[in-house]
């Protein structure tokens, strides 16, 4: 008797030549998941089956298959030769102590002596006979013992489905670069945008020594974070020090927040090409503070030459993103107090609708192009 792992996928999109690709790119990023664990990953009538782990790996297995996107549901599951008594002592093994159940078989094998009704009339009986504090309910079990006689002489038993992460496979939807600052949003939005299949990249502005080292050591980890769902990362990390400065010296304080997003977005885009990502990611929330507010988005759009921005927590509220950054796991660092470049030279009064002809004539006050080089130039590259 061994221990196994079914992995169903929603075939939903599945359509002709799709589905090669599709399939690849799942099974190349559950063995991505699985690196470093002896197992073995095989496809079977549309599911996969992870097989020939150590049993006291099941849990670490588990946990990392819990963040590959694609899976539909999976099931902790007994392999046992396809003979009923070895069916029945697997039955046995996976049937709880008490409540009501039913028995319930899908037989692939169609040369099987018995067929599927047959087989749950003989497991269920003979469960009832072995253990007297189960009945039978087949309308509204407690629990159901599910049986899966397969093509190769082989039975799966088991009694759980478990939800997935969902989404699609990382890799089938593209690359976007997430920019990532320290707070909670930003790595939600990239868990939301890696889940629709998008391969992500991030970069991070910092303008160190305004803003301290432990605040980097914060957003790498929280990228690595990220990462455990996108099959690893890269991180770009760029310092926008001197662009803030100049700001600072040369333009009106309330627009400091407004300047610097438009020289980030700048920036990314130009990184984003380079590294062949096809859109930018951000973790903006529409009102949920005063720069973000639609000007606001009009006048740091308006920079970007071709990629478009993808802004998937705009209709978020606040403890919304908190109870799914809580989810992925990256609430705790996110909270971590250390501060963020937007932070550095805030104003009292920040424009919070800016007026583009407004925001163009700040920026008219400094040699864009120069920075931005300059910048570029800080520019650091990690592979997480
Ligand atoms: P977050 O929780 O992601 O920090 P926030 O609510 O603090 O978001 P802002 O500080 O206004 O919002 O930032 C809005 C978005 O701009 C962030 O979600 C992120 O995508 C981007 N951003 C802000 N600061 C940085 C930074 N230092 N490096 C990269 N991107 C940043
Ligand atoms: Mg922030």
């Amino acid at each position: 008797m061994e221990k196994v792992i079914i992995i169903r996928y929603s075939e939903l999109h599945l359509k002709g030549k799709n589905r090669g690709w599709f399939e690849r790119a799942f099974a190349v990023n559950m063995e991505k998941s699985l690196k470093g664990i002896r197992h073995e990953i095989h496809r079977h009538s549309g599911r996969y089956l992870v097989e020939n782990f150590s049993e006291s790996d099941t849990e670490i297995i588990l946990d990392r298959l819990k963040k590959v996107f694609g899976i539909h549901s999976y099931s902790v599951a007994l392999k046992v030769g396809a003979d009923m008594q070895k069916i029945f002592e697997a039955a046995k093994q996976v049937c709880f102590s008490e409540g009501s159940f039913k028995v319930e078989t899908h037989r692939a094998d169609k040369n099987f002596k018995l067929n599927s009704m047959q087989i749950s009339a003989e497991i269920g009986g003979r469960l009832l006979d072995e253990i007297s504090t189960i009945k039978v309910d087949v309308h509204n079990p407690d629990f159901i013992i599910n049986i899966d006689i397969r093509e190769n002489s082989t039975a799966l038993v088991f009694n759980e489905f478990f939800k997935g992460a969902g989404g699609m496979p990382v890799g089938t939807s593209g690359k976007g670069l997430l920019l990532i600052s320290g707070g909670i949003d930003s790595p939600v939005a990239g868990h939301m945008i890696a889940k629709r299949g998008m391969n992500i990249d991030c970069i991070h502005f910092h303008s160190y020594p305004y803003t301290n080292l432990q605040a980097r050591e914060k957003v790498i980890e929280l990228a690595k974070q990220l990462s455990t769902y996108t099959c690893g990362t890269t991180m770009h990390i760029v310092s926008v020090t001197e662009i803030q400065e100049q700001i600072h010296k040369n333009c009106s304080g309330d627009y400091m927040v407004t300047l610097l997003r438009r020289f980030m977005m700048r920036i990314a885009e130009s990184i984003a090409l380079k590294c062949g990502a096809q859109c930018l990611i951000t973790g903006e929330s529409l009102a949920q503070v005063a720069s973000q507010t639609v000007e606001g988005m009009t006048s740091s759009n308006s920079v970007i030459k071709t990629l478009p921005v993808l802004r998937p927590l705009c209709g978020f509220d606040k403890d919304e993103i908190i109870e799914r950054s809580r989810a992925i796991g990256t609430y705790r660092t996110s909270i971590e107090p250390y501060e963020d470049c937007c932070t550095v030279f805030l104003p009292k009064h920040p424009v919070t609708r800016p007026k583009l002809s407004d925001v163009l004539e700040e920026e008219a006050k400094l040699d864009v192009q120069a920075l931005i080089d300059r910048a570029i130039s800080t520019l650091e590259t990690i592979n997480l």
